[in-house]
């Protein structure tokens, strides 16, 4: 008999919940990444706004499962520490209206254990008390760091993690990649199969890995005039998935402008600004994922430990690195990636920072220690 996971048992008790009118108003889905947190979620939606608890044909259903329903709200932590208040009051407010187009209405929250201090405290009374037919689905990686006022607040329901095989598999089935590009994907992913199934479908971040690599490739023969060309290419490459979301910005408030007043609006439009920043901050972030994930492959190959490589259009230059180097130096190079993620965040311009990653790699590849 196949085992069931975590995610598909918190997926049957949701459903049940939902046929005997047993819902908590507020949920929290804690697992790793790549645990299936929030299609899990969007799952729950869908048996929640559908009339027919989810039937598949509907309405309702097709937006759920087109991700566009104007009743489910999806937020993300927009501060570089997490959640902001800001947020948190644009969700209180916009929480007492009706809802649009179904007969209830959901909000999901990610990251939750980015929501601290101030921004939780503006929460919990709402949590605790929602308007009617509104419902809150929490996600978190870990129990430890949930404050216990919102713990306290939500049924929990741990859905553990997907194996490693098990995130590659189901990634190649859902985007018929083939295993090493999938592999790679994963690992620039931090192991989560929705995020690297929107990698694999975005030409922009694919570019983005395509020019990573090949600034790593050149790297050792260039001369300072192209190091500085290479950081200013990456720093744009890594900014241009932000035309997608800003595309999608504008359509949200084309949308909007049929059923939201003029303050909802322009709440829509802060709110989107901060979405901008935090979503800027996370394609930066993917492009050191994408050198780590090169630098990744270079070490196991140092170590001679027997494993595909996740960047294959390198793999001639990745041998012949390895082949002189020694492991120690693939290790420096992994924390010069960690320090120029630690500069962007302390607010270094991602230009500067990747300057002067890219001199500090050159340094730490070309001397054999
Ligand atoms: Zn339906």
């Amino acid at each position: 008999m196949p085992v069931e996971s975590g995610r598909d048992k918190a997926a049957r008790f949701l459903a049940q919940s939902v046929q005997r009118d047993q819902l908590s108003h507020a949920y929290l889905l804690i697992g790793p990444q790549g645990s299936g947190k929030t299609s899990l979620a969007w799952d729950f939606a869908q048996h929640l706004l559908c009339a027919e608890g989810g039937c598949g044909s509907c309405e309702d259903c097709q937006r759920v499962q087109r991700r566009s329903h104007p009743d489910v709200h999806v937020l993300a932590p927009q501060g570089v520490k997490g959640y902001v208040i800001e947020q948190v009051r644009d969700l209180v407010r916009d929480s007492a209206l009706a809802p649009i187009q179904a007969s209830a209405k959901l909000y999901l929250l990610q990251r939750c254990e980015l929501l601290q201090d101030a921004a939780a405290n503006a929460l919990l009374k709402t949590l605790e008390e929602p308007p009617a037919n509104t419902y809150f689905v929490l996600t978190a990686r870990t129990r430890e760091a949930i404050l216990p006022t919102i713990l306290s607040r939500c049924t929990v329901l741990e859905l553990g993690s997907a194996p490693a095989d098990e995130a590659l598999v189901e990634l190649m089935r859902q985007t018929g990649a083939k295993p090493e590009r999938a592999l790679g994907a994963l690992a620039i992913c931090g192991g989560s199969v929705q995020r690297a199934c929107a990698f694999l479908a975005s030409p922009a971040r694919l570019a983005l890995w395509d020019r990573a690599a090949a600034t790593m490739e050149s790297l050792l023969g260039a001369d300072d005039l192209q190091l500085l060309q290479d950081a200013k290419d990456l720093v744009t490459a890594a900014r241009a998935p932000l035309e997608d979301v800003s595309a999608q910005h504008e359509e949200q408030l084309e949308e909007g402008g049929d059923y939201l007043s003029r303050s909802a609006l322009r709440s829509l439009g802060e709110q989107q600004k901060r979405e901008l920043a935090s979503q800027e901050r996370e394609f930066l972030g993917e492009l050191l994922a994408c050198i780590r994930s090169w630098l990744g492959d270079g070490l196991s190959l140092a170590v001679g430990a027997p494993r595909a490589l996740a960047n294959t259009r390198s793999a001639a230059a990745l041998r012949q690195l390895a082949s002189q180097l020694p492991s120690q130096n693939f290790v420096n190079a992994l924390k010069s990636v960690d320090l120029a993620g630690k500069r962007i965040a302390y607010g270094v311009t991602p230009q500067l920072a990747v300057e002067a990653l890219l001199f500090d790699l050159r340094k730490v590849l070309s001397c054999p220690k």
